[in-house]
């Protein structure tokens, strides 16, 4: 992944910043909707994340998307794999340039967030009702690219229990969505990594099953968070059209919001 830096150069138009978590921006996975309707003020988290943190062993706080994006973007069609983003490159590659340049500025963010190094490296593997199956091992080869987190990844630790798909495709957690393979989890600072955050639904029921076997910690990095502009949510508008206000870098996150000192300079 070499020209990593030069790949997403090209795309940069397609991403869109994250804003750090405040009022009226979901502390868990950085949107909306989040509008309470009993007060019309801000929830500390969203609708989304309300829900699928209840009734689980455990949820992580920590759900660091790379862009955001709505449907009808160029950039969901490529996560969704409607189209690839461009002729002569695969989805696989886009999505493995855009996490090595997000990882690559930014894993002192991630491990801050776990509490340490990360120890092991997992992915979401997708469930039968919603992707085609081609695209069931994508996620598995775009860590496998990524040096720095090819080397702790374990493709198996995750499996599907396809009897809950239709929770998940819901919008529902479960706490028995995915299973574990092997062991070694006790103590370990994992980081999930998926390409589409949507409700939350597979990333928290991924993460309370890792818990359940003994993660330390669980930090979900997503190239995407899917967020719906035309909510009736004010929060949601008003976080999609603050995107566009400024330009998307590399250099920024929504964990500190900071500047990696790599960048150009600070941004004012
Ligand atoms: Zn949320
Ligand atoms: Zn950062």
């Amino acid at each position: 992944m070499g020209d990593a830096e030069a790949f997403t150069r090209e795309f940069l138009p397609l991403y869109h910043p994250v804003p750090p978590a405040r009022p009226g921006v979901c502390r868990i996975c950085h949107s909306g909707p989040n509008d309470s309707e009993a007060t019309g003020g801000p929830w500390a988290t969203c609708a989304s994340c309300k829900r699928t943190t209840e009734n689980l062993y455990g949820h992580t706080e920590h759900v660091v998307p790379i862009s955001l994006t709505a449907k009808d973007t160029q950039l969901y069609d490529i996560v969704v794999r409607k189209r690839d983003p461009a002729g002569r490159r695969k989805r696989s590659d886009f999505l493995a340039a855009t996490v090595a340049c997000f990882y690559r500025r930014h894993a002192a963010c991630l491990q801050g967030l776990a509490g340490g190094p990360f120890t092991l490296v997992a992915t979401i593997p997708s469930t039968r009702t919603e992707r085609p199956i081609e695209a069931f091992h994508t996620m598995p080869q775009v860590v496998g690219k990524v040096g720095a987190l090819a080397r702790l990844h374990r493709p198996l630790l995750l499996e599907a229990d396809d009897r809950l798909a239709t929770v998940l495709a819901g919008r529902r957690s479960h706490r028995a969505a995915f299973r574990v393979r092997g062991d070694g989890l006790a103590g370990a600072r994992v980081l999930l990594v998926d390409d589409l955050f949507v409700s939350g639904a597979h990333a928290q029921s991924a993460a309370s099953r890792l818990i359940e076997n003994g993660a330390a910690a669980v930090v979900v990095l997503v190239v995407a968070r899917l967020i719906n502009p035309a909510s009736r949510d004010p929060y949601s508008a008003r976080i999609w059209r603050e995107s566009h206000d400024r330009p998307f870098s590399f250099d920024r996150c929504c964990v500190s919001d900071h500047q990696a000192a790599t960048g150009a300079g600070r941004a004012s």
